[in-house]
């Protein structure tokens, strides 16, 4: 989808890049420029810069970057049309007639209106007649009307297909139910609800849109039923990119939030007034749900069940907080086994009392590692040592590390440099795993494009600074792509995303178009839109003179090894000006 040039101008000035950011990221200012902690990728010191004086962005750790579209487009998962409709309604413009054609949109605008028809529904039935004993169950579990209300907590009958009937009532077809997983073909052909004879937890979105569901038992009538049954994802749904109830949560002030490992748990903190829990639903914990924390978290406690499989879930939860600048707490379950069990048998004042008596997550760790060993016996000395050394390695701060070496050196009588030694060591070998790791993961996960660097290393420094330098020089000096014209060719090029950047380029200057970010959006893709971001905005590039553009075409011709083209570097002074009249006519 195109939009015209005077829509994108007035998109561009209703939509202040600052405004746009600032809900996602805390922007500080620095200069003529604000920086934050990039929202794309973990970082605790701030690479994501916000340029004012073009309306762009570019993060310095990641290599994301582009204008107020693209933010949209990656922050909010959208699709390039989706994304200019989002700002066009955020700043009250109205789209031009027919540019709104996008299949896609409209049916994840669908599944929209389908599951907030389905939510409604389930909440109607759990308070009707049939209802009855699933109403039982929530007062047993404690759960009060207004708590139902606020987290649309519903019912869906023990029938085949009573959503399927209520819907098609409503107007969606039988493919719409399909496509949105609330409905499945069943083995004789005919439609059949998901969700049967359960109690219903819809997961809300930050817009407070309905995206998926949570189905669970609450009687015994099929003893083999999964506890839960999650909906799979969808247009709408992607499960790494949810917290149930962050929706509520975020409103918190003092950035802390508490992880739970499910939604009833959740519910019933909040009930009890600790409206800051979350909770990753129907998967584990990923780097995904570690970024969408870090957008609303200093600090993270982690209230996960107090039985194995929960202690080793908050493990990996620990592991994956370590890369973003959150600090971790682990609360330690008294009382008994979940958050939702402690409150409903002593009260809410005895969780308060369990959430301020959080360990840190070192104690933690430490006391794990420790776990069926014997710490008289060499040998167990020795495992323990090891396990505790990759606890110590993973610590940021010096003085912290220092402290614990020095606690187990004098508890196991082991000698400081040498525990100290192996810390060092293992420290220097994740550093050299976790780079490679996190710099394909964020570039897989911003671009789709698991090997933007991968590109990048396949042409030379060389290559790659002159392409640079042709790129940016046109961009500032738009006059200079005239007069480089009969010596660009397409196969100069290293770089598939240069080439493609320098040609949408140049025929904007030839086309009179504006050369802001912002009417590239719809023609580029994340990766490079990437690239774009960082030509424009990188200061230690340096702008060039045309001498140097043709000295930078002469560079990328012998790095060709063509001799086709006169080779400029080789000329005299008498040829070269000889050769640049005639590309100046
Ligand atoms: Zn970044």
């Amino acid at each position: 989808m195109r939009f015209s040039e005077e829509f994108l101008d007035e998109l561009r000035f209703r939509n202040d890049i600052q405004s746009v950011i600032s809900p996602y990221v805390a922007l500080k200012p620095a200069g003529r420029t604000m920086v934050g902690l990039c929202p794309f990728h973990n970082e605790k010191t701030p690479s994501f810069t916000v340029y004012l004086e073009n309306q762009s962005y570019y993060c310095f750790g990641c290599g994301a970057g582009g204008d107020c579209i693209t933010f949209i487009k990656n922050a909010e998962n959208l699709d390039y049309t989706e994304a200019v409709r989002y700002l066009a309604e955020k700043s009250g413009l109205a789209l031009p007639v027919d540019s709104y054609d996008d299949t896609v949109s409209r049916l994840r605008h669908r599944i929209y209106e389908m599951n907030r028809a389905a939510a409604r529904f389930y909440y109607v039935m759990l308070t009707g007649q049939n209802g009855e004993k699933a109403q039982n169950y929530v007062l047993k579990r404690g759960l009060s009307p207004e708590t139902c209300k606020k987290f649309g907590i519903g019912f869906a009958p023990d029938q085949w297909d009573s959503l399927v009937r209520h819907l098609k009532n409503a107007g969606f077809s039988e493919d719409e139910l399909v496509t949105a997983s609330l409905a499945r073909k069943a083995k004789n052909g005919g439609l059949i609800d998901v969700f049967r004879n359960r109690l219903m937890f819809p997961v809300i979105d930050l817009r407070g849109n309905v995206i998926a569901f949570s189905g669970r038992v609450f009687d015994d009538k099929d003893p083999n039923a999964p506890k839960y049954i999650n909906s799979p994802e969808t247009l709408v749904y992607k499960k790494s990119q949810v917290l149930y109830a962050l929706n509520f949560a975020k409103n918190n002030n003092d950035k802390k939030l508490i992880l739970c490992e499910g939604n009833m748990d959740v519910i019933a903190l909040h009930q009890a007034g600790f409206t800051n829990a979350v909770a990753a639903m129907g998967t584990s914990f990923t780097p995904g749900h570690a970024k969408l924390l870090a957008n609303y978290a200093d600090e993270v406690l982690l209230a996960y069940d107090g039985d194995a499989a929960g202690q080793k879930a908050v493990n990996k939860v620990i592991s994956i907080l370590e890369t973003t600048h959150i600090k971790t707490k682990v609360i330690k379950m008294v009382g008994g086994k979940d958050p939702d069990e402690i409150i409903r048998t002593h009260g809410k004042e005895r969780m308060r009392d369990i959430l301020n008596g959080a360990v840190n997550d070192t104690e933690f760790r430490l006391s794990q590692a420790e776990a069926g060993l014997d710490l008289t016996s060499p040998d167990g000395k020795v495992n323990y040592l090891n396990n505790a050394v990759a606890v110590l390695a993973s610590l940021k701060n010096p003085m912290e590390r220092d402290i614990y070496i020095t606690k187990i050196s004098s508890d196991l009588d082991v000698l400081k440099p040498a525990i100290s030694e192996m810390v060092e060591k293992e420290i220097k070998q994740r550093k050299n795993r976790s780079e490679r790791t996190i710099f394909t993961d964020i570039q897989k996960q911003i671009t789709g494009h698991p090997n933007i660097a991968g590109t990048e290393k396949a042409f030379n420094a060389k290559t790659k600074r002159a392409e640079e330098a042709l790129i940016r020089s046109v961009l500032q000096n738009p006059d200079f792509c005239k007069k480089l014209e009969p010596f660009i060719r397409p196969e100069l090029f290293f770089s598939e995303i240069h080439k493609k950047l320098y040609f949408n380029i140049a025929q904007k200057i030839k086309n009179n178009q504006k050369l802001e970010l912002t009417y590239f959006a719809g023609e580029l893709t994340a990766a490079e839109m990437n690239v774009l971001s960082r030509l424009v905005n990188d200061k230690t590039l340096l702008s060039n003179t045309l001498q140097e553009c043709m000295d930078c075409i002469a560079a990328l011709n012998a790095e060709k090894g063509k001799t086709s083209s006169p080779n400029i570097v080789e000329l005299d002074d008498e040829g070269f000006r000889e050769l640049f009249k005639k590309a100046s006519k």
